[in-house]
Protein backbone atom coordinates (compact mmCIF):
# COMPACT_ATOMS: atom_id res chain seq x y z
CA UNK A 1 0.00 0.00 0.00
CA UNK A 2 0.87 2.93 -0.55
CA UNK A 3 -0.04 6.91 -0.85
CA UNK A 4 -0.49 8.56 -4.12
CA UNK A 5 -2.41 11.71 -5.68
CA UNK A 6 -4.47 11.42 -8.32
CA UNK A 7 -4.44 13.85 -10.94
CA UNK A 8 -7.57 14.36 -13.65
CA UNK A 9 -7.23 16.45 -16.66
CA UNK A 10 -10.11 17.18 -18.83
CA UNK A 11 -10.21 18.58 -22.24
CA UNK A 12 -7.29 16.86 -23.40
CA UNK A 13 -8.74 13.59 -24.03
CA UNK A 14 -10.84 15.31 -26.70
CA UNK A 15 -8.11 15.96 -28.98
CA UNK A 16 -7.46 12.36 -30.70
CA UNK A 17 -4.07 12.55 -31.99
CA UNK A 18 -2.54 14.75 -30.14
CA UNK A 19 -3.49 13.42 -27.13
CA UNK A 20 -0.19 11.62 -26.16
CA UNK A 21 1.83 14.81 -26.79
CA UNK A 22 -0.03 16.56 -24.20
CA UNK A 23 -0.48 14.18 -21.71
CA UNK A 24 3.15 13.81 -21.85
CA UNK A 25 3.65 17.68 -21.44
CA UNK A 26 1.72 17.98 -18.74
CA UNK A 27 3.55 14.50 -17.44
CA UNK A 28 6.96 16.30 -17.59
CA UNK A 29 5.54 19.71 -16.04
CA UNK A 30 4.91 17.89 -13.28
CA UNK A 31 7.63 16.20 -12.97
CA UNK A 32 9.82 19.27 -13.24
CA UNK A 33 8.02 21.16 -10.81
CA UNK A 34 8.25 18.51 -7.94
CA UNK A 35 12.00 17.82 -9.20
CA UNK A 36 13.66 19.38 -6.24
CA UNK A 37 11.59 17.41 -3.86
CA UNK A 38 12.83 13.69 -4.06
CA UNK A 39 11.58 10.67 -4.68
CA UNK A 40 8.23 11.87 -7.08
CA UNK A 41 7.49 9.94 -9.72
CA UNK A 42 4.32 10.71 -12.15
CA UNK A 43 2.87 7.58 -14.36
CA UNK A 44 -0.21 7.34 -16.72
CA UNK A 45 -2.91 5.21 -15.49
CA UNK A 46 -6.24 5.60 -17.73
CA UNK A 47 -6.72 8.55 -18.67
CA UNK A 48 -5.88 10.07 -15.48
CA UNK A 49 -2.03 10.38 -13.90
CA UNK A 50 -0.66 9.29 -11.00
CA UNK A 51 1.72 11.02 -8.44
CA UNK A 52 4.20 8.80 -6.22
CA UNK A 53 6.98 9.19 -3.90
CA UNK A 54 9.04 6.23 -4.62
CA UNK A 55 11.73 6.95 -1.91
CA UNK A 56 9.53 8.18 1.08
CA UNK A 57 6.58 9.63 2.74
CA UNK A 58 4.26 11.51 -0.04
CA UNK A 59 4.37 14.97 1.76
CA UNK A 60 0.58 16.22 0.48
CA UNK A 61 1.23 19.40 1.89
CA UNK A 62 4.05 20.70 -0.40
CA UNK A 63 2.37 18.45 -3.60
CA UNK A 64 -1.34 19.32 -3.50
CA UNK A 65 -0.50 23.22 -3.76
CA UNK A 66 2.54 23.21 -6.55
CA UNK A 67 0.02 20.03 -8.66
CA UNK A 68 -3.16 22.26 -8.43
CA UNK A 69 -1.64 25.26 -9.87
CA UNK A 70 -0.36 23.35 -13.54
CA UNK A 71 -2.53 24.19 -15.98
CA UNK A 72 -4.45 21.74 -17.67
CA UNK A 73 -4.95 20.08 -14.30
CA UNK A 74 -8.90 19.81 -13.27
CA UNK A 75 -8.80 17.97 -9.67
CA UNK A 76 -6.63 16.27 -7.64
CA UNK A 77 -7.45 13.77 -5.25
CA UNK A 78 -4.90 11.92 -2.44
CA UNK A 79 -5.26 8.50 -1.81
CA UNK A 80 -4.04 5.21 -1.44
CA UNK A 81 -2.84 2.51 -3.45
CA UNK A 82 -2.40 -1.44 -3.32
CA UNK A 83 -2.70 -4.32 -5.21
CA UNK A 84 -5.39 -6.56 -3.52
CA UNK A 85 -8.48 -6.34 -5.29
CA UNK A 86 -10.43 -9.41 -3.18
CA UNK A 87 -13.32 -7.67 -0.95
CA UNK A 88 -11.59 -8.39 2.38
CA UNK A 89 -8.73 -5.51 1.55
CA UNK A 90 -11.25 -3.48 0.19
CA UNK A 91 -12.93 -2.92 3.04
CA UNK A 92 -10.07 -3.04 5.22
CA UNK A 93 -8.38 -0.08 3.22
CA UNK A 94 -11.34 1.64 2.95
CA UNK A 95 -11.95 1.90 6.95
CA UNK A 96 -8.20 2.78 7.40
CA UNK A 97 -8.57 5.79 4.81
CA UNK A 98 -11.75 6.60 6.36
CA UNK A 99 -10.67 6.83 9.86
CA UNK A 100 -7.05 8.99 8.84
CA UNK A 101 -9.40 11.69 7.06
CA UNK A 102 -12.35 11.88 9.30
CA UNK A 103 -11.21 10.50 12.65
CA UNK A 104 -14.15 11.33 14.93
CA UNK A 105 -16.61 10.65 11.93
CA UNK A 106 -18.99 13.16 12.48
CA UNK A 107 -19.91 13.23 8.67
CA UNK A 108 -22.54 11.87 6.64
CA UNK A 109 -21.31 9.60 3.73
CA UNK A 110 -21.76 6.86 0.83
CA UNK A 111 -18.84 4.44 -0.95
CA UNK A 112 -18.88 4.95 -4.84
CA UNK A 113 -17.38 1.63 -6.53
CA UNK A 114 -16.29 2.06 -10.18
CA UNK A 115 -14.08 -1.50 -11.69
CA UNK A 116 -12.88 -1.71 -14.93
CA UNK A 117 -12.60 -5.45 -14.72
CA UNK A 118 -16.07 -6.77 -15.17
CA UNK A 119 -15.09 -10.13 -14.20
CA UNK A 120 -15.08 -9.02 -10.88
CA UNK A 121 -17.37 -11.31 -8.49
CA UNK A 122 -19.60 -8.73 -7.12
CA UNK A 123 -20.95 -5.73 -9.16
CA UNK A 124 -20.02 -1.53 -8.42
CA UNK A 125 -23.21 -1.59 -6.39
CA UNK A 126 -22.68 -4.13 -4.43
CA UNK A 127 -19.14 -3.45 -3.63
CA UNK A 128 -20.25 0.05 -2.29
CA UNK A 129 -22.96 -1.16 -0.40
CA UNK A 130 -20.61 -3.90 1.37
CA UNK A 131 -17.65 -1.51 1.82
CA UNK A 132 -20.25 1.08 3.09
CA UNK A 133 -21.79 -1.00 5.93
CA UNK A 134 -18.67 -2.09 6.91
CA UNK A 135 -17.69 1.74 7.41
CA UNK A 136 -20.74 2.22 9.17
CA UNK A 137 -20.42 -1.18 11.42
CA UNK A 138 -16.86 0.10 12.50
CA UNK A 139 -17.11 3.49 13.54
CA UNK A 140 -18.99 5.87 15.76
CA UNK A 141 -21.09 8.84 14.83
CA UNK A 142 -21.26 8.04 10.92
CA UNK A 143 -24.81 8.46 8.47
CA UNK A 144 -24.96 7.19 5.25
CA UNK A 145 -26.33 9.88 3.08
CA UNK A 146 -26.98 8.74 -0.27
CA UNK A 147 -28.51 11.83 -2.03
CA UNK A 148 -26.02 14.84 -0.39
CA UNK A 149 -23.48 13.05 1.49
CA UNK A 150 -20.62 15.02 3.51
CA UNK A 151 -18.12 13.03 1.68
CA UNK A 152 -17.87 10.47 -1.24
CA UNK A 153 -15.47 7.55 -0.49
CA UNK A 154 -14.29 6.44 -4.17
CA UNK A 155 -13.15 2.49 -4.28
CA UNK A 156 -11.84 1.76 -7.82
CA UNK A 157 -10.71 -1.17 -9.14
CA UNK A 158 -8.17 -0.64 -12.05
CA UNK A 159 -4.81 -2.40 -12.69
CA UNK A 160 -4.63 -1.67 -9.04
CA UNK A 161 -7.20 -0.38 -6.13
CA UNK A 162 -7.57 2.85 -5.24
CA UNK A 163 -9.30 4.73 -2.04
CA UNK A 164 -10.29 8.23 -1.85
CA UNK A 165 -12.22 10.90 -0.62
CA UNK A 166 -11.54 14.19 -1.02
CA UNK A 167 -11.58 15.76 -4.74
CA UNK A 168 -9.66 19.14 -4.83
CA UNK A 169 -10.46 21.86 -7.67
CA UNK A 170 -7.39 22.98 -9.92
CA UNK A 171 -7.72 25.47 -12.73
CA UNK A 172 -8.62 22.94 -15.90
CA UNK A 173 -7.95 24.58 -19.17
CA UNK A 174 -4.64 23.21 -21.53
CA UNK A 175 -1.37 22.34 -20.19
CA UNK A 176 0.80 25.41 -21.01
CA UNK A 177 2.88 25.70 -24.32
CA UNK A 178 0.04 23.32 -26.10
CA UNK A 179 -1.17 26.29 -28.11
CA UNK A 180 1.81 28.45 -29.50
CA UNK A 181 2.73 31.83 -28.41
CA UNK A 182 1.95 35.63 -27.30
CA UNK A 183 2.64 38.49 -26.16
CA UNK A 184 1.18 40.36 -23.02
CA UNK A 185 0.98 44.03 -22.85
CA UNK A 186 1.71 43.57 -19.11
CA UNK A 187 0.64 46.29 -16.63
CA UNK A 188 0.74 46.97 -12.81
CA UNK A 189 -3.13 46.92 -13.18
CA UNK A 190 -5.60 44.83 -11.98
CA UNK A 191 -6.52 43.37 -15.46
CA UNK A 192 -3.55 42.51 -17.57
CA UNK A 193 -2.00 39.85 -15.09
CA UNK A 194 -5.51 38.29 -15.26
CA UNK A 195 -5.61 38.33 -18.91
CA UNK A 196 -2.23 37.03 -19.05
CA UNK A 197 -3.67 33.79 -16.79
CA UNK A 198 -6.63 33.03 -18.70
CA UNK A 199 -4.24 32.65 -21.95
CA UNK A 200 -1.72 30.12 -20.18
CA UNK A 201 -5.09 28.26 -19.32
CA UNK A 202 -5.55 27.81 -22.92
CA UNK A 203 -2.37 26.60 -22.85
CA UNK A 204 -1.13 29.83 -24.58
CA UNK A 205 2.23 30.09 -24.25
CA UNK A 206 3.24 33.65 -23.31
CA UNK A 207 5.68 36.55 -22.70
CA UNK A 208 4.99 39.80 -21.31
CA UNK A 209 6.38 43.34 -21.73
CA UNK A 210 5.43 46.19 -19.59
CA UNK A 211 6.34 50.10 -20.58
CA UNK A 212 8.11 51.98 -17.89
CA UNK A 213 8.46 55.85 -18.12
CA UNK A 214 10.38 57.09 -15.44
CA UNK A 215 10.66 59.58 -13.85
CA UNK A 216 6.80 60.02 -14.81
CA UNK A 217 6.43 56.41 -13.35
CA UNK A 218 8.25 54.92 -10.26
CA UNK A 219 10.49 52.25 -9.75
CA UNK A 220 8.25 50.75 -7.65
CA UNK A 221 5.54 50.60 -10.31
CA UNK A 222 7.81 48.37 -12.18
CA UNK A 223 8.62 46.48 -8.80
CA UNK A 224 4.60 45.95 -8.84
CA UNK A 225 5.23 44.41 -12.33
CA UNK A 226 8.32 42.39 -11.65
CA UNK A 227 5.86 40.61 -8.56
CA UNK A 228 3.23 39.92 -10.83
CA UNK A 229 5.45 37.96 -13.20
CA UNK A 230 6.83 36.14 -10.77
CA UNK A 231 3.34 35.18 -9.56
CA UNK A 232 1.86 34.61 -12.90
CA UNK A 233 5.53 31.91 -13.45
CA UNK A 234 3.75 29.74 -10.38
CA UNK A 235 0.98 28.88 -13.22
CA UNK A 236 3.68 28.87 -16.05
CA UNK A 237 6.51 27.55 -14.87
CA UNK A 238 8.76 30.33 -15.99
CA UNK A 239 8.08 33.79 -17.47
CA UNK A 240 10.05 36.06 -19.54
CA UNK A 241 9.71 40.02 -19.15
CA UNK A 242 10.20 42.89 -21.22
CA UNK A 243 11.22 46.29 -19.41
CA UNK A 244 10.74 48.82 -22.52
CA UNK A 245 12.13 52.38 -21.77
CA UNK A 246 8.93 54.26 -23.05
CA UNK A 247 9.14 58.08 -21.48
CA UNK A 248 10.69 59.19 -25.09
CA UNK A 249 7.51 57.58 -27.21
CA UNK A 250 5.68 58.84 -24.54
CA UNK A 251 6.91 62.47 -24.41
CA UNK A 252 6.78 62.96 -28.09
CA UNK A 253 3.41 61.71 -28.37
CA UNK A 254 2.18 64.32 -25.49
CA UNK A 255 4.39 67.21 -27.53
CA UNK A 256 2.31 66.58 -30.85
CA UNK A 257 -1.44 65.30 -30.20
CA UNK A 258 -4.52 66.80 -28.82
CA UNK A 259 -5.08 65.65 -24.89
CA UNK A 260 -7.73 64.22 -25.98
CA UNK A 261 -6.43 61.77 -28.24
CA UNK A 262 -3.46 61.11 -26.58
CA UNK A 263 -4.59 57.73 -24.74
CA UNK A 264 -5.12 56.04 -28.35
CA UNK A 265 -1.90 57.41 -29.81
CA UNK A 266 -0.31 55.97 -27.32
CA UNK A 267 -2.07 52.36 -26.94
CA UNK A 268 -1.38 52.35 -30.15
CA UNK A 269 2.68 52.83 -29.83
CA UNK A 270 2.61 50.69 -27.24
CA UNK A 271 0.74 47.80 -29.43
CA UNK A 272 3.66 48.76 -32.05
CA UNK A 273 6.33 48.14 -30.25
CA UNK A 274 4.57 45.14 -28.53
CA UNK A 275 4.47 43.33 -31.75
CA UNK A 276 8.31 44.01 -33.23
CA UNK A 277 8.66 42.23 -29.52
CA UNK A 278 6.27 39.44 -30.19
CA UNK A 279 7.79 39.26 -34.18
CA UNK A 280 11.11 38.25 -32.84
CA UNK A 281 10.08 35.77 -29.69
CA UNK A 282 7.66 34.15 -32.62
CA UNK A 283 4.78 35.47 -30.98
CA UNK A 284 1.37 34.97 -33.27
CA UNK A 285 -0.91 37.69 -31.31
CA UNK A 286 -0.83 40.30 -28.45
CA UNK A 287 -3.20 40.03 -25.54
CA UNK A 288 -4.39 43.00 -23.48
CA UNK A 289 -6.20 43.43 -20.40
CA UNK A 290 -8.89 45.72 -21.54
CA UNK A 291 -12.49 45.07 -20.78
CA UNK A 292 -15.00 46.64 -23.11
CA UNK A 293 -16.60 49.85 -21.79
CA UNK A 294 -14.21 50.61 -18.57
CA UNK A 295 -12.36 52.90 -19.15
CA UNK A 296 -12.56 55.86 -22.21
CA UNK A 297 -9.77 53.96 -24.17
CA UNK A 298 -11.92 50.74 -24.24
CA UNK A 299 -15.08 51.80 -26.09
CA UNK A 300 -15.88 49.93 -29.29
CA UNK A 301 -14.65 52.77 -31.23
CA UNK A 302 -11.22 53.61 -29.40
CA UNK A 303 -10.63 50.00 -29.56
CA UNK A 304 -11.25 49.78 -33.44
CA UNK A 305 -8.89 52.97 -33.57
CA UNK A 306 -6.03 51.70 -31.17
CA UNK A 307 -6.02 47.91 -33.16
CA UNK A 308 -5.43 48.92 -36.58
CA UNK A 309 -1.80 49.57 -35.75
CA UNK A 310 -1.17 45.93 -34.87
CA UNK A 311 -0.69 43.73 -37.49
CA UNK A 312 -1.33 40.65 -35.37
CA UNK A 313 -4.39 39.29 -33.81
CA UNK A 314 -4.60 41.14 -30.99
CA UNK A 315 -6.74 38.91 -27.75
CA UNK A 316 -8.33 40.55 -25.39
CA UNK A 317 -9.74 37.79 -23.07
CA UNK A 318 -11.57 39.75 -20.34
CA UNK A 319 -13.28 42.09 -23.25
CA UNK A 320 -16.62 40.74 -21.74
CA UNK A 321 -16.28 40.59 -18.37
CA UNK A 322 -17.14 42.79 -15.30
CA UNK A 323 -14.88 44.39 -13.26
CA UNK A 324 -16.29 42.02 -9.97
CA UNK A 325 -16.03 39.27 -12.25
CA UNK A 326 -12.30 40.16 -13.13
CA UNK A 327 -11.41 40.83 -9.55
CA UNK A 328 -12.41 37.37 -8.26
CA UNK A 329 -9.87 35.86 -10.37
CA UNK A 330 -6.82 38.27 -9.60
CA UNK A 331 -7.80 36.94 -6.07
CA UNK A 332 -7.65 33.31 -6.77
CA UNK A 333 -4.48 33.50 -8.32
CA UNK A 334 -2.92 35.78 -5.83
CA UNK A 335 -2.23 38.74 -8.19
CA UNK A 336 -4.76 41.13 -6.79
CA UNK A 337 -2.78 42.15 -3.25
CA UNK A 338 0.26 43.24 -5.71
CA UNK A 339 -2.07 45.03 -8.50
CA UNK A 340 -3.55 47.07 -5.61
CA UNK A 341 -0.48 48.30 -4.07
CA UNK A 342 -0.62 52.34 -4.40
CA UNK A 343 1.40 53.25 -7.60
CA UNK A 344 0.28 54.50 -10.73
CA UNK A 345 1.50 52.59 -13.62
CA UNK A 346 0.78 55.47 -15.78
CA UNK A 347 1.49 59.45 -14.69
CA UNK A 348 -1.29 61.78 -14.55
CA UNK A 349 0.67 64.23 -16.78
CA UNK A 350 0.07 62.26 -19.13
CA UNK A 351 -3.78 61.26 -18.64
CA UNK A 352 -6.46 63.86 -20.37
CA UNK A 353 -9.03 65.08 -18.23
CA UNK A 354 -11.61 64.22 -21.19
CA UNK A 355 -10.45 61.29 -23.46
CA UNK A 356 -12.52 61.50 -26.37
CA UNK A 357 -14.48 57.83 -26.28
CA UNK A 358 -15.53 57.97 -30.06
CA UNK A 359 -11.92 58.07 -31.65
CA UNK A 360 -12.44 58.31 -35.24
CA UNK A 361 -9.53 55.79 -36.76
CA UNK A 362 -9.00 58.16 -39.72
CA UNK A 363 -8.43 61.32 -37.87
CA UNK A 364 -6.31 59.14 -35.69
CA UNK A 365 -3.94 57.56 -38.16
CA UNK A 366 -3.75 61.01 -39.80
CA UNK A 367 -2.28 62.68 -36.62
CA UNK A 368 0.27 59.78 -35.99
CA UNK A 369 1.53 59.85 -39.38
CA UNK A 370 2.94 63.68 -38.36
CA UNK A 371 4.34 62.85 -35.86
CA UNK A 372 8.07 63.01 -36.81
CA UNK A 373 10.55 60.49 -35.58
CA UNK A 374 8.00 58.13 -33.71
CA UNK A 375 8.75 54.98 -35.38
CA UNK A 376 13.05 55.84 -34.51
CA UNK A 377 11.76 56.64 -30.66
CA UNK A 378 9.99 53.02 -30.41
CA UNK A 379 12.89 51.25 -32.32
CA UNK A 380 15.59 53.01 -30.08
CA UNK A 381 12.98 52.11 -27.19
CA UNK A 382 13.07 47.79 -28.30
CA UNK A 383 16.76 48.55 -28.36
CA UNK A 384 17.05 49.42 -24.73
CA UNK A 385 14.97 46.54 -23.67
CA UNK A 386 15.40 45.14 -19.98
CA UNK A 387 14.55 41.22 -20.09
CA UNK A 388 14.25 39.62 -16.39
CA UNK A 389 13.63 36.09 -16.36
CA UNK A 390 11.42 34.67 -13.73
P1 LIG B 1 -4.86 47.18 -16.16
O1 LIG B 1 -5.70 46.91 -14.97
O2 LIG B 1 -4.40 45.94 -16.87
O3 LIG B 1 -3.74 48.14 -15.88
P2 LIG B 1 -6.55 49.28 -17.01
O4 LIG B 1 -7.95 49.01 -16.60
O5 LIG B 1 -5.71 50.16 -16.15
O6 LIG B 1 -5.81 47.89 -17.22
P3 LIG B 1 -5.61 50.72 -19.34
O7 LIG B 1 -4.67 51.50 -18.52
O8 LIG B 1 -6.46 51.39 -20.35
O9 LIG B 1 -6.64 49.87 -18.49
O10 LIG B 1 -4.78 49.60 -20.06
C1 LIG B 1 -5.38 48.70 -20.92
C2 LIG B 1 -4.37 47.63 -21.26
O11 LIG B 1 -3.23 48.19 -21.91
C3 LIG B 1 -3.80 46.95 -20.03
O12 LIG B 1 -4.64 45.92 -19.59
C4 LIG B 1 -2.49 46.44 -20.55
O13 LIG B 1 -2.68 45.25 -21.30
C5 LIG B 1 -2.06 47.54 -21.49
N1 LIG B 1 -1.18 48.51 -20.79
C6 LIG B 1 -1.52 49.72 -20.28
N2 LIG B 1 -0.45 50.32 -19.73
C7 LIG B 1 0.61 49.49 -19.90
C8 LIG B 1 2.00 49.54 -19.56
N3 LIG B 1 2.54 50.57 -18.92
N4 LIG B 1 2.78 48.47 -19.91
C9 LIG B 1 2.25 47.41 -20.54
N5 LIG B 1 0.95 47.32 -20.89
C10 LIG B 1 0.14 48.34 -20.58
MG1 LIG C 1 -3.76 50.18 -15.67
Amino acid sequence: MRNVLLVKYGEIAMRGKNRYLIENKLIWTIIKRLEKYSGYKVYKEQGRLLVVNEEGEFDYETVIPIVTKILGVVAVCPGVEFEDQSIESLRKHALAHFKEQYPDGNVSFKVVARRSDKRYPMTSNEIGADVGGYILHNMENLKVDVHNPDVTLMVELRNNAYVYSKLIKAYGGLPYGSSGKATVLLSGGIDSPVAAFLMAKRGVEIEAIYFDSPPYTSERAKQKVLDIAEKIAEYTGALKLYVVPFTDVQLKIYENTPPEKMTILLKRAMLKTAQKVAENNKSMGLVTGDSIGQVASQTMEAIRAIDSAAQMPVFRPLCAMDKQEIVDVSVKIGTYDISIRPYEDCCTVFVAKHPETKPKKSIIEAIEKKIDGLDELIDLSIENVKIYEF
